[in-house]
């Protein structure tokens, strides 16, 4: 098998890069372009519209120490992972820890294809360790830089018709509850902790290790072409059960779409990396688009277009691992709501019309992928199969009027929300959501009776009081 990367893609990207220079700013652009790093004692995510100061941030080095941090730490104690989630599901003014230093491979199972890893791998890590005991995710998001704890908690997912969120391949989970004791739970043990752990936005203890069902070692060929937005909804429709990867990135003003698919290819040969690092030029180029649009909103249409024109399709294949994960290095903010997969495309539809009609400016496009549906009790697919759309802006840009303007359409199409990423729904509506919230509230207030583990936003959600 070989490896390709469209070599015109780098070079039409250099172009637009160029020529978005001139058109955004003569001055130096990127001054102050990344929000402000954490400072000393400071915790923040990755776009940076979440910080907490909290009273301590503790990285225990083994599962023992990390019960005695939970079992004596004072005050509110939140967990976080890879700090990749836009909603305030971490900010705490109390303790904050981070599995991060247990991270690895702990167990695997060739017969089975189950492997048990530290609640800290990160994805990326995750992959190169899988692969190298013959196995790979059944599927993964469109970035690896999240941990496998984080990720599970708020189902992180990717895009394909059969393939489920990331919860729903745990097979078994290690949990410190908050009085410091370590239960193994699973659908056979503790079935019910293990159930709503399963998506459990660390609320219910933390994560030390997971269990996960995966597949065989395989490689991925990757097509990526552009297209005007109708002719793409018509393909990735007719394309949803005939290819094992399909999503879409939409550019409303600029009425084109970038679609990308992914199918399984010949693992044979040519093992080496596939993945470029993005060059400094396509970067730029992003950035460049994304300030532009921000200083001058008109330019939205014009700039949308020539990514059309310009960001020619290419294909690439190799390990599954490497193919997955592309590079968000231009910094946005998200909200993201799965409905029926049936009513996708209508949905997508009343979104990128809601951008249009509003005129509103933004330069990211819009994505939209597809999600099987799977038993977990709040996983946005509970129970149902799925179709995500995701409304990004750059994250100097205010994304509140965008997102205001979008949130009403996801609701008439009864959305569920990314738990890591921006709505405004609470307890109330999410209970209409979720045919299991009850019971997750009620294995919650079992785990956590005293909410040591609640942060203000989860007292939100949850409808639990101060
Ligand atoms: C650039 C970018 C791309 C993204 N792409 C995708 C995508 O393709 N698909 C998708 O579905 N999502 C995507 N996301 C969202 C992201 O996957 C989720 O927000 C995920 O939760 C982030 O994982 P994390 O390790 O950073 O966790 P954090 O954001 O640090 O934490 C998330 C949650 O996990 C809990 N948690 C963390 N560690 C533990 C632990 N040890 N025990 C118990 N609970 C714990 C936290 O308390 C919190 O509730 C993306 C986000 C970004 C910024």
């Amino acid at each position: 098998m070989k490896a390709a990367q469209s070599s015109r893609r780098g070079f039409l990207v250099r172009g637009v890069g160029a020529g978005l220079a001139g058109l955004a700013s003569a001055r130096a652009p990127f001054a102050g372009a990344e929000a402000a790093p954490a400072a000393a004692g400071e915790w923040r995510n990755w776009s940076g519209n979440q910080r907490a100061r909290p009273a301590a941030i503790h990285y225990p080095e083994s599962e023992a120490a990390l019960r005695r941090l939970v079992a004596q730490a004072t005050g509110p104690l939140r967990a976080f992972g890879g700090s990749h989630s836009f909603s305030a599901l971490v900010p705490s003014a109390g303790t904050l820890v981070s599995v991060e230093r247990l991270a690895g491979l702990l167990a695997h199972d060739g017969a089975t294809l189950r492997a048990t890893l530290a609640a800290g791998t990160r994805l990326a890590q995750a992959g190169e360790l899988l692969a190298a005991a013959g196995q790979n995710l059944e599927n993964e998001p469109d970035i690896n830089l999240q941990s496998l704890a984080g990720a599970t908690a708020t189902a992180t997912h990717g895009t394909g018709r059969t393939l489920q969120c990331l919860s729903g391949y745990v097979r078994g989970l290690r949990l410190v509850l908050p009085d410091g004791e370590l239960v193994e739970c699973s659908a056979v043990r503790d079935a019910e902790l293990f159930e709503a752990a399963r998506v459990g936005l660390g609320a219910l203890g933390v994560l030390s290790a997971v269990t996960l069902q995966n597949r065989a070692a395989y490689a991925l060929r990757e097509r990526t072409v552009v297209m005007d937005f109708d002719a793409a909804c018509a393909h990735v429709e007719a394309r949803r059960d005939s290819v094992r990867h399909v999503e879409f990135f939409v550019f409303p003003h600029g009425g084109t779409a970038l679609v990308k698919e992914m199918e399984l290819t010949d693992p044979g040969a040519d093992p080496g990396p596939q993945v470029a690092a993005p060059t400094f030029d396509e970067n730029v180029a992003l950035e460049f688009a994304a300030e532009a649009v921000r200083r001058a909103p008109w330019l939205k249409g014009p700039i949308q277009r020539l990514v059309g024109l310009f960001v020619a399709g290419g294909e690439r294949s190799g390990p599954a691992h490497r193919i997955f994960p592309g590079q968000r290095t231009v910094a946005f903010n998200e909200m993201e709501y799965t409905v029926a997969a049936g009513h996708g495309i209508e949905c997508l539809r009343e979104v990128v019309a809601t951008i249009r009609a509003r005129d509103l400016g933004v330069f990211f496009p819009v994505e939209f992928r597809y999600v099987a549906a799977d038993d977990t009790w709040l996983g946005p697919c509970a129970g149902r199969a799925g179709a995500a759309i995701s409304v990004h802006q750059y994250h100097r840009q205010d994304h509140r009027e965008l997102f205001a303007a979008v949130e009403p359409v996801f609701h008439r199409f009864a959305g569920r929300p990314h738990w890591g990423k921006l709505h405004t729904l609470a307890a109330p509506a999410l209970a209409a959501l979720y045919p299991r919230w009850d019971d997750f509230l009620a294995v919650r207030r079992r785990a956590d009776p005293r909410g040591r583990l609640l942060n203000p936003y989860l007292r939100t959600l949850f409808g639990v009081r101060a």
